[in-house]
């Protein structure tokens, strides 16, 4: 995402598209703390601002249109295997791709976990209709 017109015109596509938004819940943390400064840190934390301010823009924009906006817990998605659910125990920061030990089901790491955040999305009861 390169700047503000740009998040806005995928947040309208995406909601345009599905009636059920889910997002991973963001633990964003103190942008203000003191000695945040070092480099790997200053980085995190401008990826977790430019997710919290696409996610709050889905969030307003679903609102608005009366789409369903879930956060889904965050814990493992990226570790747990999409099609059989084990959860790896290692460390992943080092490759891209999701291989399962158990079922040995591979996917792009990424792929894998936003199908975990979607499964968990569904989970969510449907909204009331309003009225
Ligand atoms: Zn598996």
């Amino acid at each position: 995402m390169r700047n503000r017109n740009e998040c806005h015109q995928l947040t309208t596509a995406i909601v345009r598209k599905y009636q059920k938004i889910a997002v991973e819940k963001l633990a964003i943390q103190n942008m203000s703390r003191k000695g945040g400064s070092r480099k790997r840190g200053l980085n995190r934390s401008m990826m977790e601002q430019t997710w919290g301010v696409l996610f709050q823009q889905l969030r307003y924009k679903a609102e608005w249109a009366g789409r369903q906006f879930i956060e889904v817990d965050p814990s493992n998605t990226s570790k747990t295997c999409s099609r059989c659910d084990e959860v790896r125990k290692e460390k992943l920061a080092d490759y891209r791709t999701f291989v399962c030990p158990s079922c040995g089901h591979t996917e792009d790491r990424d792929v894998n976990a936003a199908k975990n955040i979607q499964e968990r999305g569904w989970e969510y009861p449907a909204q009331p209709k309003a009225g």
